[in-house]
């Protein structure tokens, strides 16, 4: 099975996806999680992929279609895609890149939250987690840009694939639950 799951930062779908991975036993597969690898490693990209980080921008799609390529090319067992496609030029990438692989997309899962409750989280997630790019301003940014990037991507796909929207707030094992609940009803047709 593969999944994509979208939403806007904060919505605390890097943790579903990683709770969903566990459940399903897919290879997980973040671009921002490979990115801020690369980062500590000290590696080429790493370099190139900070600077766009610390500014809240997006990473040139050159740099983190290779990551994602590289993945899919890797895991043929299914996979959820979290972070990524993020704007309509990494869509046709990565169906190009599905095509050579004989790969599809079954589900695509989209969370959503209000505002003010992403705004929250990022806060609180910079006190613990320490990320560099969780910063007032930033934060801004990262959801102007999903709002401006992203949201035409969920647009494309709610015209071509099966889309479930679903609430992100709440308990972490509670949306879990639900979000299983609306695979498995996905599954069943
Ligand atoms: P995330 O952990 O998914 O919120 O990603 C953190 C940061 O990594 C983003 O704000 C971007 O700067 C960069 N990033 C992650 N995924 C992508 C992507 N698909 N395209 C461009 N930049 C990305």
């Amino acid at each position: 099975m593969n999944i994509v799951i979208f939403g806007p930062q904060g919505v605390g779908k890097g943790t579903q996806a990683k709770l969903l991975a566990s459940h399903y036993a897919l290879k997980h597969i973040s671009t921002g999680d490979a990115l801020r690898e690369s980062i500590k490693s000290g590696a080429p990209i790493g370099k190139i992929a900070n600077n766009f980080i610390q500014k809240g921008e997006f990473v040139p799609d050159d740099v983190v279609n290779e990551i994602v390529e590289k993945d899919l090319a890797k895991h043929t067992n299914g996979w959820i895609l979290d972070g990524y496609p993020r704007n309509l030029e990494q869509v046709e990438y990565l169906h190009s890149a599905l095509e050579k692989l004989d790969q599809k997309i079954d589900y695509i899962i989209v969370l959503s939250a209000p505002h003010s409750v992403l705004v929250e989280r990022m806060n609180q997630r910079r006190e613990i987690e320490n990320r560099s790019d969780d910063i007032e301003q930033i934060i801004e940014k990262r959801l102007e840009l999903f709002r401006e990037k992203t949201k035409p991507v969920l647009d494309y796909y709610n015209e071509h694939n099966i889309v479930k929207t679903l609430n992100g707030v709440g308990e972490i094992e509670e949306v879990n639950k639900y979000i299983i609940a609306n695979i498995e009803s996905l599954k069943q047709g």
